[in-house]
């Protein structure tokens, strides 16, 4: 396979705070359609991983390629434009918004024909909602006020607002955290079914619901990748049951 092929080159990356390198000299590559999940103890650098992806941080050195385009450099907004979407731990919906409103203020307002003032009442918005609302299980709670969702519910919700820009590569940090057991399963669903169409990373702890979605486990520690490979291969690893799973 050539780099070419790859949604996500991640070579030779690093970033220093105050001279402590909490991401060092990473090499990371993430395949079309692939869902790859990242583990590691707490201050492995994860987030940072995925601050320094979507341009949040500014790397000291190395070279962040999506779809073959160097993002070194480049703005937030514009690797959005390219395809990236960031779901942060702590969801950012609209509480006092409907479901419905939620996810058609995040359909990109330059992509309509009628242009960004008209978009909001187009047929072409609407279905799009529709489609993301059934997708994440909320196609029956459209009119309803997001702060009365349920945690889950509005973890899907953000989800969905992300959806609503057709990422490319989606990126997703501890997203079930505080859910349901119930609500952990219908989420693994729609993420093996949202992978489909794009390239997911996805930061989880919890080992049941990575070895449901995983197709790769990545293994951070102090910045650096400490193992890489299929579930059963990763779990076998002394290294990785040394630092992390052995806890
Ligand atoms: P993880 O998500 O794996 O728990 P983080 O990426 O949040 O780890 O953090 C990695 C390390 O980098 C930690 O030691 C953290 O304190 C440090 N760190 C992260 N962001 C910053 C920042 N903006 N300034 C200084 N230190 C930071
Ligand atoms: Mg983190």
């Amino acid at each position: 396979m050539s780099n070419t092929d790859f949604a996500l080159a991640v070579e030779d990356l690093s970033v220093s705070f105050d001279g402590f390198k909490a991401i060092d000299a990473l090499t990371l590559y993430i395949d079309r359609n692939e869902l790859r999940v990242i583990i590691g103890p707490n201050g492995a650098g994860k987030t940072t991983l995925l601050d320094l992806i979507c341009g949040r941080t500014k790397a000291s050195s190395g070279s962040i390629k999506f779809k073959n385009t160097e993002f070194s450099g480049m703005a937030e907004y514009r690797r959005v434009r390219l395809g990236i979407g960031r779901k942060f731990q702590t969801p950012s919906i609209y509480e006092n918004l409907s479901v419905f409103k939620n996810l058609e203020v995040s359909y990109p307002a330059g992509r309509s024909v009628f242009g960004a003032l008209a978009f909001r009442c187009t047929d072409e918005v609407k279905a799009r909602v529709q489609g993301v609302a059934e997708e994440i299980g909320l196609a029956d709670r459209l009119d309803a006020e997001a702060g009365l969702l349920s945690h889950g519910q509005k973890q899907w919700l953000e989800i969905g607002m992300l959806l609503m820009q057709d990422p490319e590569l989606l990126m997703l940090d501890e997203p079930i955290a505080g859910m349901s057991s119930r609500e952990r399963e219908l989420t693994a669903e729609l993420l093996k079914r949202i992978c489909q169409n794009r390239a997911v990373i996805v930061i989880e702890h919890d080992m049941d619901f990575v070895k449901q979605i995983a197709h790769k486990v990545t293994v951070m520690h102090q910045g650096k990748i400490l193992a890489e490979g299929p579930m059963d291969k990763v779990q076998a690893d002394p290294k990785v049951i040394d630092v992390y799973l052995g806890h």
